[in-house]
């Protein structure tokens, strides 16, 4: 009997952050080999009629390499992406993309999107901190790049009711966070959707498990990442963000931090999205 499978139409977006050509123990960054044998699989995905969910590609956070090692190799493929980046933090050092750079993704036909302006978790922001997240990043965005910004990507994934009211608010139509099990849907006239965080040991065959999954088994991971959560409310940002460095097997030289204090003082973690 055939499987039960996951509705044709269902998207799935996966989420990258680094793309670097040496091999690395900090679990978000996926060499450029690793990258091209994805996109291979996309690609090929795109050219067959079988019906099958092509995978949405999105960066977070601009890493300069989003421009260096990951944009040549969308360029092979003649694949497009969305990059998500911090507003505030383009132009700033070497780590992070220059606005020449994302506006030559934008005439590459790429999207470059909202990552808030200073990486802050929303659900940790003020009113006005967050007016500020949401509305000096869209701003500057729009005004450098000469784009419309209609898309957020959460900082640490984290959001609540009181965030995506504040983005439908602020004009965005659609707001990423890091649950890919949580049905995508809309609330205050914004449209929440899921994506996959795609780490260093990710391979063709993780992604193939992916897009022809059952429905029994999206439920299991449902209830999995539901105790995750659960297990964050628990802890706290702070003390679950510490547990992350360890699993993430991040160091300072590697990945952008979350900054995921109350009021924007220097309380910083690894980042997940
Ligand atoms: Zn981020």
């Amino acid at each position: 009997m055939a499987r039960e499978r996951i509705r044709v139409g269902r998207r799935c977006v996966l989420a990258y952050h680094e793309v670097q050509r040496n091999a690395s123990k900090y679990r978000y960054r996926v060499t450029n080999q690793q990258f091209d044998e994805h996109l291979s699989f996309i690609s090929s995905l795109t050219k067959n009629s079988s019906g099958e969910r092509v995978p949405e590609i999105t960066f977070d956070d601009g890493h300069r390499s989003n421009y260096e090692e990951a944009f040549p190799i969308l360029e092979q493929h003649r694949l497009r992406a969305v990059f998500f980046v911090i507003a505030g933090r383009i132009s700033t050092d070497r780590e992070f993309m220059t606005w020449n750079q994302t506006r030559e993704l934008v005439a590459a036909g790429h999207q470059v999107q909202s990552h808030g302006w200073a990486h802050r978790l929303l659900t940790r922001c003020s009113e006005n901190d967050l007016r500020q997240e949401l509305l000096s990043s869209k701003c500057e965005l729009e005004d450098r790049l000469g784009t419309e910004v209609q898309a957020i990507s959460a900082p640490g994934g984290r959001w609540n009711d009181k965030v995506a009211e504040a983005c439908a608010k602020a004009g965005y139509k659609q707001l990423f966070h890091s649950n890919p099990w949580l049905q995508s849907r809309n609330l205050f006239g914004i449209q929440l959707q899921g994506r996959h965080m795609v780490t260093g040991g990710m391979g063709q065959h993780e992604l193939k498990s992916l897009l022809r999954m059952s429905q029994s088994q999206v439920l299991l991971h449902r209830t999995k990442y539901r105790v995750k959560e659960q297990v964050r409310v628990i802890l706290g940002d702070r003390l679950y963000h510490k547990m992350w460095i360890k699993l993430a097997k991040w160091k300072s030289e590697e990945g952008i931090e979350v900054d995921v204090s109350e009021s924007g003082k220097s309380e910083r973690g690894i980042q997940q999205s």
